[in-house]
Parts: structure tokens; sequence; C-alpha cells
């Protein structure tokens, strides 16, 4: 039975593969690894899923990731089998996934200029970020192979989750996190679940080369998105969202971009549901980077040594991107936005990103902290919750709407990566007048 799923180098001249109950985030010569399936899901399961959503008390059935298991059936159960579900697959009682869905939220759609947008909002997620539905599959994978301790680096919602799942698994988990980066509301869940918090001196990209190099002497089990198996989890972001347009692909999924985890899964769940014929037209993915951290966007659109990096049928110039970080390196530029959770300079997924841009003919853009705040803004006067980074969503869309880019009655979903957990940052946007939307209180 362990040979229906697999993992498997990404790099076609490579592509070593490897069984599920290995423990490795990249292939023997360094690459990103896959996820695979030998056999082919029939579409009359999204008359299934449809129906799980009257889930009768099965918490595999409440979940929102849970409830597409048949996708990511690596632990290779009878996805049928409550017993066999209850043994394998961890979950917080069903919470993950359970609530986001996509809104038509009629005050963004009239300010970026697009009616037919919705926006997923993944903050309400048990541990308040998009963070948990591919925690609950790593951390799954993790209890397959008996671990007994986790291990992360985080600018905060990566920690929260894991933290999160680790107490509810039993487990040890250690973050690493830039010092008096994090926003404090992030790192007071880590600390309230029970992590061990490191403190690295340095930014995101120091911390996570600090925790991979203590899990490679056997420290822990990483579950950053460099793990396939966390991508696995998010490919149900996509699912959920092509669910509630009835399996119709929308013309644009639109996502912040840090380290490109979420780009990455959402191509590789489109490769799969374009390959077992579960959609016929392939939506574009838009990546909105902050003006602040933006090496996508820089190497994507030929704004370093004038070349545009690409998938290039699995060949990218890997040497531009190794250029550009020592450029940034000899240069002290460092990622500098108040929008944490994308303040990355060194996307770990970037080659996974560039794949899933060129399946889906996919953009970078890049907006301001301004506009980012602005957006976020907006999402709030529509009565729903997100953090800064998930501004850089509308921020995004008006600006490619504006460019003509998006085209006015196009179809557009928008994730709204997570949940609001630094108040001071609403509170002095709305303290000062200055800003588009403030609400500036009275006395
Ligand atoms: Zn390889």
């Amino acid at each position: 039975m362990l040979s229906e799923a697999f993992q498997k180098c990404i790099d076609p001249s490579c592509g070593l593969e490897y069984p599920v109950t290995d423990i490795r985030i990249e292939c023997e010569r360094g690459h990103l690894l896959d996820i695979k399936y030998k056999s082919k899901p029939q579409t009359s399961l999204k008359e299934v899923f449809y129906k799980r959503r009257n889930h009768a008390n099965n918490i595999f059935n409440e979940s929102g990731v849970w409830r597409f298991r048949e996708l990511l059936n690596f632990c290779q159960i009878d996805t049928e089998n409550i017993d066999e579900c209850s043994r394998y697959l961890v979950s917080l009682d069903g919470a993950e996934g359970r609530l986001s869905k996509p809104y038509h939220m009629s005050k963004v759609s009239d300010y970026v200029g697009v009616q037919n947008m919705r926006l997923q909002p993944e903050g309400y997620n048990p541990s308040g970020s998009f963070k948990d539905n591919g925690m609950t599959t790593a951390v799954t994978h993790a209890k397959l192979v008996n671990i007994k301790k986790i291990i992360c680096a985080s600018t905060g919602n990566t920690s929260a989750s894991a933290a999160m799942y680790a107490a509810n698994e039993n487990m040890e988990c250690d973050v690493y996190i830039p010092a008096g980066e994090v926003a404090p509301g992030k790192l007071g869940q880590a600390f309230q679940f029970g992590a061990q918090v490191i403190e690295i001196k340095g930014n995101f990209d120091d911390a996570l080369s600090a925790s991979l190099k203590q899990a490679g002497k056997g420290g822990g089990y990483t579950v950053n998105s460099v793990n396939p198996f966390r991508i696995e989890g998010q490919k149900t972001i996509v699912f959920r969202a092509l669910e509630s347009l009835d399996w119709e692909a929308p013309d644009w999924i639109v996502y912040p971009g840090g380290a490109l985890g979420n780009t990455s899964s959402c191509g590789k769940s489109l490769m799969e549901l374009y390959e077992w014929g579960w959609i016929n037209k392939i939506p574009r993915i838009a990546v909105v980077n902050s003006e602040g951290a933006n090496t996508l966007y820089t190497l994507f659109n030929g704004k370093f040594e004038g070349k545009e990096l690409r998938w290039n049928k699995g060949k990218p110039d890997t040497e531009l991107i190794k250029n550009y970080y020592k450029f940034m390196d000899t240069n002290g530029i460092k990622p500098k936005t108040k929008a944490t959770a994308i303040q990355i300079a060194k996307p770990a997924n970037i080659i996974k990103g560039l794949r899933a841009l060129e399946f889906t003919n996919g953009i970078v853009t890049q907006v301001s902290d301004s506009e980012m705040l602005d957006g976020m803004a907006l999402v709030g006067l529509n009565g729903f919750d997100c953090e800064m980074a998930s501004g850089a969503v509308p921020a995004g869309i008006k600006k490619l709407t504006s460019e003509g880019v998006i085209k006015k009655d196009d179809t557009v979903i928008g994730i709204l990566t997570g949940r609001q957990k630094d108040s001071s940052i609403p509170v002095d946007y709305h303290k000062n007048p200055q800003n588009r939307f403030a609400n500036p209180p009275k006395s």
C-alpha cells in the first residue's frame, strides 16, 4: 500500500524519488520535493466533498482541510474509515479551514474596481492564519514517522500554528524568531502554547537558516513550508475557493508574497486539478510583494542584471538568484516593511514559486506599506479582520486593475492570509487623520 504516494524531486533533470516515510526537505542534490500520487482522483469526489459540509460531527468532514482528504492522502489510509482517520490524521477538532471561504466584500470591490471579486479570510483558522492548513498535514506526517519534536523559523504565524498543533499532539516545539521583529500577539501565542522560543539576532532569513541547521543536527522535524507535506495541506485553500465557484476556475488568484509557500501550493493544486481533469481552465496567479521585501518582484521582472527569472521548463537561472542574494548581503540590503509576515528577502520556495507562475502565466507586482494599510483598513470596514500583509491583496488588485492587467469584469479570488495580531497597527492607522480610511477617535 505504501507505494501509492511518494516524494519526488521537482527538478525534471534529477527526479529522485523517496518513500513517504523518509524525513527530508530536499533531494540529496539539494532540490525541493513534491508529494506525488499514482492514482487519479475521480471527479465524482466533488459531490462527496460537498456532502461532507453537512459533517454530522465527523471532525474530518468538518475540517476544511481533511474534507478533501482523498486529494492529499499521503498517509494512504481508507479515507471513509473514521477509526483510521482518527489514528493518522492530525486535526484541531476539525477547526482548520472550517471557516475560510471566499466572501464578497462590496467596499473592497468598489475600491479596487472589480465587482466579481471575493476575498477568502484564512485568518479565521484556529491559530489565526493560513498556516494551519499546512501545519495540520506537516504534523500528520511528523506523527506518521514518530516525531517527538518539531522545529521552525517564523515571522510569527508559523510559530503560533506549529506550537498549537504540537501542544495538541503532545510534541515538543522549538521556534526560531528574529529578535524584535515579531508582532507581540504572535509571540504571545508561541509562549502560550508552550513552545520554546529561540531568539536569533537578524531577520527571518537568518532564523530560518539557524533552525534548518539545528534540524540537520537531529534537533527536530522542520515544519516550515520547505517541508513538502506543508504544501499538501495548503492546497485546500484553493480547493475551498474553487468549490465555492462550483469548480469553475476564476481568472485570477491573488496572494501576498513572502516565503512563497502559498504560491507554490496554489500552483501544485492547479497543476494536479488540471491534470486530473477537475478544471479545464487555469487561473493566473498574481503575487504581491511588499516594496520593502521584493526579491521575487525584482528577479521576475528583470530589475536585477536585466534578466527575467523564470522556471524555464525546470532550468531556472539559479546563478541569478545567488548573485542577487550576494548583492543584498554585500550591500547590507535588509528586507524592511511593517508587514512583518512578508518581511522576507530570500524566499525558501522561490523555485517552486517560479514553477507555479510559469504554469499559470502568473505575474508579480509590488505595493507600498501605506497601500497595504489602506487595503487592510478597507477589509475591516467590510466587517472582516486581516493583518497588514493581507492588505497587500486588495492593494495589489487595485494596482493591477489600474494598469489594465486585471480587467474590470474578471473573476478574482484574493487570499487574506492572516488575522490582525498587532493591535497597534490599526490603532495607529486610525489615529492619523492623514490616512485614507482613518476614523480618528473623538474626545
Ligand atoms: Zn533533485
